[in-house]
Order: C-alpha cells, then sequence, then structure tokens
C-alpha cells in the first residue's frame, strides 16, 4: 500500500463518514417530523377518534338507557357519560335527521330535565329513577310561581313516550300546586278582619268549609303551614262569637250542624254547649298495674273503645313493657308525675322535675311524647297549670270513687248517677273492682249513644280545681 493510497483511503472513508452523518441528521429531522405531525394531529382530534365508528356511537347511545325503545334513561347515567356521547355523534357528523343523533339529545334534554326537578320537589333522592317516579312529593318550600314557570318552560319537552310523559306532568302538577297555593292565600284573604260586629254565619261557615278542604289537601306544600296557623287563629275567633252569641241566640240545626262539618271548628266547639253529642272519656291513673292493665285493655278491645292512662314514672320504670302495650292498643298515654307527691306542697322545682322526668320516662317506653298531665289528687291549682305551658292539664268531673269501694255495681251506679253530656270519669287501673265495673259501664254508656273521645275532646271548662 503506497502513502497516496493511504490518503486517498482517509479522505474517501472521510466522505463517507460526513454522509452516514447528513443521513443520521435528515434521520433525526423526518422522525422530528414526524412526531410533531402526530402532536399536532393529537391535539385536533379527539384521543379515541380512531377507536370508535358509528356502530360504536349507537352502542354508546344505547347505554344512556334502560331499555331498547329508547325511552327511560340509565339510573347509572351520568352528566359526563352524556356529554361525552353527544360530543362522539357531533364528531362523527352524524346529521339531525339521524335517529342515533336524536336519542342522544333527548337522553341529554331528559337529564337535563329529571336533574332540574330536585329543585322543584323536596326530596333527597332522584324524583325519576330509571322507571321509577316518586310519588306524593311536596315542593320545595322556596319555590315560587315565577321560578317554576321559568324552570318548566327551560325543560318542556317534546316527545309521546312515557318517561317525556311523566316529566312534563311533574312540570304540570309543580306549576297547578303553586297556583292552588295562591288560590287559598285569596281565600284566607276574603275571610272577616273584623269579627266584632254582626258576623253572618251562614255565609262564612261555608267559606270556612272550603278554606279548610283546601289547606287540609295542600298539607305540607310551600306556605301552607303559616295559612293553617292564620286560619286556626281566625276560626278561634270566630268560635268565640259563637260561643258569645249561644249564650242569647238559640241556633237552628241546619246552622250548628254545619258548623261541625268544619273540622277546626268543631274542635274549638268540642265540649261546649252547643255540642250536642254524648261525649265520654275514660281516664285511669297511677298505673300501668302488673295485675289490672292487661285486663282493662282486654275490655277496652272487646267494646272496641279508646281511653286515656295517666301514668307514673316511677310505674312505666317498672312495667315499660304494659306501658308500650297501652300506646300498641291505640289508647291515649299521659302523665302522672313521677311518685305521685301532692304538687301543692312541693317547691316549682321538684314539680318540674317530677313531671319532665316522667315525660322521659313514657317516651323511652312508649315512643310517644304525652300531652297531657294530670296532677294527683287533683291538687296543684294554676301554680302547676302555669308550669307547664306546652302541657295540657286534664281533671275530671265524674269520679268512679273506685279508690273508696271495693263493689265493682257501687263504682258502677256512681258513674251512673253522674253522667252528663260530656263527661271525664276518674278511675285507677289498679283494683279488681274496677276492672269488673267496667263490663257495666262500658255497654251501658255505649247503649246510651256515647262516643268514646279523648279527655281534651270532652272539652272541659276548667284546667284544674281551686
Ligand atoms: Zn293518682
Amino acid at each position: 500500500m503506497s502513502h497516496t493510497d493511504g490518503a486517498e483511503s482517509r479522505v474517501s472513508r472521510r466522505a463517507s463518514q460526513e454522509r452516514k452523518k447528513r443521513n443520521l441528521i435528515s434521520k433525526i429531522v423526518v422522525i422530528g417530523l414526524g412526531l410533531l405531525v402526530c402532536v399536532a394531529a393529537a391535539m385536533f382530534i379527539p384521543s379515541d377518534s380512531a377507536q370508535f365508528n358509528t356502530q360504536e356511537v349507537q352502542a354508546a347511545v344505547q347505554q344512556l338507557y334502560l331499555n331498547e325503545q329508547q325511552d327511560y334513561l340509565n339510573p347509572d347515567v351520568t352528566r359526563e357519560m352524556i356529554e361525552d356521547t353527544v360530543e362522539k355523534v357531533d364528531y362523527l357528523g352524524i346529521k339531525e335527521t339521524e335517529a342515533v343523533y336524536q336519542k342522544a339529545q333527548e337522553a341529554r334534554q331528559k337529564f337535563l330535565a329529571i336533574e332540574a326537578l330536585s329543585n322543584v320537589y323536596a326530596t333527597e333522592t332522584a324524583v325519576i329513577e330509571g322507571e321509577s317516579v316518586q310519588a306524593d312529593l311536596k315542593l320545595k318550600e322556596d319555590l315560587t310561581l315565577a321560578s317554576i314557570q321559568e324552570i318548566s318552560t327551560r325543560h318542556q319537552l317534546t316527545g309521546e313516550d312515557e318517561l317525556t310523559t311523566q316529566i312534563n306532568r311533574l312540570y304540570t302538577e309543580a306549576t297547578q300546586v303553586l297556583e292552588e297555593v295562591a288560590t287559598v292565600e285569596e281565600l284566607l284573604g276574603t275571610l272577616p278582619n273584623d269579627l266584632s260586629g254582626e258576623v253572618n254565619l251562614t255565609e262564612l261557615l261555608p267559606q270556612l268549609i272550603e278554606v279548610e278542604t283546601e289547606l287540609e289537601r295542600l298539607e305540607g306544600q310551600p306556605s301552607i303551614e303559616t295559612f293553617q296557623s292564620d286560619f286556626e287563629d281566625k276560626v278561634t275567633e270566630v268560635a268565640d262569637v259563637i260561643k258569645e252569641q249561644a249564650e242569647t241566640t238559640e241556633f237552628d240545626e241546619a246552622l250548628l250542624e254545619t258548623m261541625f262539618k268544619c273540622n277546626t271548628l268543631s274542635k274549638n266547639l268540642s265540649g261546649s254547649i252547643l255540642d250536642s253529642r254524648k261525649l265520654v272519656s275514660l281516664t285511669f291513673d297511677d298505673g300501668p298495674n302488673p295485675l289490672y292493665t292487661q285486663q282493662v285493655l282486654d275490655i277496652l278491645a272487646k267494646y272496641e273503645v279508646k281511653a286515656t292512662f295517666f301514668l307514673l314514672g316511677q310505674e312505666v320504670e317498672r312495667h315499660p313493657d304494659l306501658a308500650k302495650k297501652i300506646v300498641e292498643e291505640g289508647h291515649m298515654v299521659a302523665n302522672h308525675s313521677f311518685g305521685h307527691p301532692n304538687l301543692a306542697e312541693i317547691s316549682d322545682e321538684e314539680v318540674l322535675k317530677e313531671i319532665n322526668q316522667t315525660q322521659d320516662v313514657i317516651f323511652d317506653a312508649t315512643g310517644v311524647t304525652p300531652t297531657m298531665y294530670r296532677m294527683p289528687y287533683g291538687a296543684g291549682g294554676a301554680r302547676v297549670v302555669n308550669l307547664f305551658p306546652e302541657l295540657e292539664s286534664v281533671i275530671w268531673n265524674v269520679d268512679s270513687e273506685d279508690w273508696i269501694s271495693d263493689d265493682a255495681y257501687l263504682i258502677y251506679e256512681n258513674v251512673a248517677a253522674n253522667m252528663l253530656p260530656h263527661t271525664v270519669i276518674l278511675m285507677h287501673d289498679k283494683h279488681q273492682s274496677t276492672v269488673d265495673s267496667l263490663e257495666l259501664i262500658i255497654p251501658d254508656l255505649l247503649d246510651q249513644g256515647y262516643e268514646f273521645v279523648d279527655p281534651l275532646e270532652v272539652g272541659m271548662e276548667f284546667l284544674y280545681y281551686e
């Protein structure tokens, strides 16, 4: 090999190296450009564009629905699923005339309409889920006629299918309820403000009945609770006027009958001289008693009448199951203090403790918080009554004297000789003679046409004995 050869060969080797370098650079440039194109493409095309076609879009739309007919929505569907599917349909350029496009749009509209129903109805869970629609819904308390009209216009659906009909119905009904609430408010406004002058009862009573019926029908709907208490106040005023008139006027039968057709008024007049019904309340004090209470319950059940049991806290603690049984059999439980002290002889603090502790004990045993109490020996007067503004003090106007006599027939005679048209009878479920006397007393009172009611319905004039 010559020197020149060596030189030539070095030159050619250098040239070949240059070529390789250029090739490499151009390869890198090509790869780089390729990558750039890919990145650019990825930026403009939805990431999964390559993975779906028309069939897959159809499948995605079907997923939004519960059934083949594609009317009810799949309960598991989310807002994201819907938006995603609508986007795919748009991307594929599926036209408005095509069914798959229609169904994706419909799913979206239905979903939004159902979602908005949760701003209309007061409920923790979805108003419509799959095929199930909640019934007996109440409107949200802050809903107004203007806002429901705005929401329902926005979500009005066109279509013949069942779900569309149900959604539209729920919006229509919400609007109707609020219109009815507005009507009740108007009706309330037409009742006379001032009842001090001449009151035309023939005109007023049907008005009261109409308002009452509407209030009962719309119970639980927005503002109704407020209207209800306004109405009750008004009826109490009317009742006072009626009672006053009753002292000088004799009402005709038809008018009297109308008075008692209005439940709120009837409650106010219950037990008054206008109430021609024969009312009796059987009350049993000092229980529950393991020997006698169950026997009393059995006789009450036999004659299908209800009674009220004024329970002692200490006895309820001993026999909670009996207290519970009384409630389970549909009778009233009331408070008769904890340990039966003479409330007139103990301090306010002690009186409060006697009654409040018993409220708790009765609630724990029965799940019921009493609304009535009776002072042991009927003693305590206005001082005790004033301590419990939230509770009703209940006395009696016929004493069976079952605590004196152990002769069932004598107890029956005591009662029979003293019955009034409106009577609260005092008894004690702690004597066998009391139990036995019931077999005489109850059938006799039923024969005479007495209704067995709770003591408040009898409407005693007095809350306590002086
Ligand atoms: Zn007692």
